[in-house]
């Protein structure tokens, strides 16, 4: 679609069609707000692999009405299982699929990022999505936001979110650039046909390996509804610094890197035929996400070590509550419900972000409740800052 400051009217505005930008898009509409998305890529490329929804994201996707589109393709995991990387000790196991749904409301599920997105795309209107709209520049004023993108065109919206990921655009005109950090730790990907690993147990299951040091793990769980399985490891090394989803990594020093692991856990790296790879970044929690007519969502606010596997879900839950925050709100209010959005969200969000840092969280059990039992379309709204001051 064509933008230019004449053809956007003053509605509210998300930079990033990731899952983050299009779950706030589909609820934002729904909650009668006209709504644009611009994105930088000029199409939805089947880009990227895995994404874990605990049930606390699969509940918010539900709400939403796009749980059933997503469970098309999706894989329900049995359980969510711990084991020591050498002795292949289980240290911990909760039940997930029914017992999930019992407690929490839904259940967890695994699925192809591009699939979610897809199902996502498919609620939203294809035209109010503007495709190659690299954003470049963004200027608030009281009244509004402009933006003008790396193709020359501009546009001006009521309010603008921003959902750009862990580099947003949006995060620094609002308060400044900082770089993300390397972790000095990279993460290897890699699909594997189920029947080729068929003698490995527990293939069902979320399973994750705890590896020497708090870096180290292997993560498995079955994707495109148990046909394939994912892998998921993760190991320190400073000397690899490229960010990115379609890297490819070297599959020996893949299984060098894991000699020490269990038999079991190195029965699935043996099968793989290629690996993608990529440093993992992250940065601190925030002290504000709200500012004027502008707030942060996703990665763009809290980019976190995926650790605990809630870097969607926690996208997830913004979107909808800050939705709920800006259900009736005229444009003149807008600045006050985005303060209640980050209010009722910012501490939840930097618990899972240090959570996921530290990366102890279900070593030896202990209660998953916080994370998988919170619902994001019943939690209290919170009330905007300057009203509490
Ligand atoms: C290409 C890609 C592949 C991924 N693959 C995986 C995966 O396999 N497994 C996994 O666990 N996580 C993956 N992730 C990360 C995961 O999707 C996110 O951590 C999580 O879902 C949070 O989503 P988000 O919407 O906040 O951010 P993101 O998913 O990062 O989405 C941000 C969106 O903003 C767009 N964008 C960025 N800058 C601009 C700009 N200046 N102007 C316009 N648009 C902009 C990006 O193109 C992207 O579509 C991937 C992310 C990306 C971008």
């Amino acid at each position: 679609m064509k933008t230019n400051e004449s053809t956007i009217g003053i509605g509210i505005g998300i930079v990033g069609a990731g899952i983050g930008g299009l779950v706030a898009a589909i609820a934002l509409r729904r909650a009668g707000h006209d709504v644009i998305v611009f994105e930088q890529a000029k199409q939805f490329a089947r880009v990227g692999a895995d994404i874990n929804l605990t049930p606390n994201a699969v509940r918010a996707l539900d709400g939403l009405g796009v749980g059933e589109a997503a469970r098309v393709t999706a894989a329900r995991p049995s359980h969510r299982i711990s084991r020591t990387y050498d002795t292949g000790e289980e240290t911990s196991r909760l039940e997930m699929a029914d017992s999930a749904e019992e407690r929490y409301g839904a259940p967890q599920l695994t699925i192809h990022r591009a699939d979610l997105l897809a199902a996502l795309a498919d609620m939203f209107p294809a035209e109010r999505v503007a495709l190659g709209k690299r954003a470049e520049t963004i200027v608030a004023d009281e009244k509004g936001v402009s933006l003008s993108f790396t193709d020359g065109t501009s546009a001006r919206v009521g309010a603008l979110l921003g959902a750009d990921g862990i580099h947003s655009c949006v995060r620094t005109a609002m308060f400044g650039a900082e770089s993300p950090r390397f972790t000095g730790i990279v993460a290897y990907r890699a699909v594997v046909p189920a029947e080729r690993v068929a003698g490995v147990p527990n293939l069902g299951a979320f399973t994750k390996w705890w590896g020497p040091n708090p870096q180290s793990q292997i993560v498995t769980f079955p994707l495109n509804r148990g046909k394939d399985v994912f892998i998921f490891a993760t190991t320190p090394q400073d000397t690899w610094h490229l960010e990115s989803w379609t890297a490819p990594g070297s599959v020996d020093e893949l299984r060098e890197q894991y000699v020490a692991y269990h038999p079991e856990a190195r029965a699935l790296l043996d099968a793989c035929d290629t690996v993608l790879k990529t440093a993992l970044y992250e940065r601190d929690p925030m002290l504000a996400w709200a500012q004027g007519r502008m707030a942060l969502l996703g990665d763009a606010a809290h980019p976190m070590l995926p650790f605990m596997a809630q870097g969607a879900g926690m996208a997830i839950e913004d979107a909808v509550v800050l939705a709920r925050h800006l259900e009736g709100a005229a444009m003149t209010d807008v600045a006050d419900a985005l303060q209640g959005y980050e209010k009722a969200r910012i501490e939840r969000a930097s618990q899972v972000q240090l959570g996921s840092r530290g990366n102890n969280w279900l070593r030896e059990g202990g209660n998953a409740d916080w994370v998988y039992g919170y619902d994001a379309w019943a939690v209290p709204l919170g009330a905007p800052v300057a009203a509490t001051a």
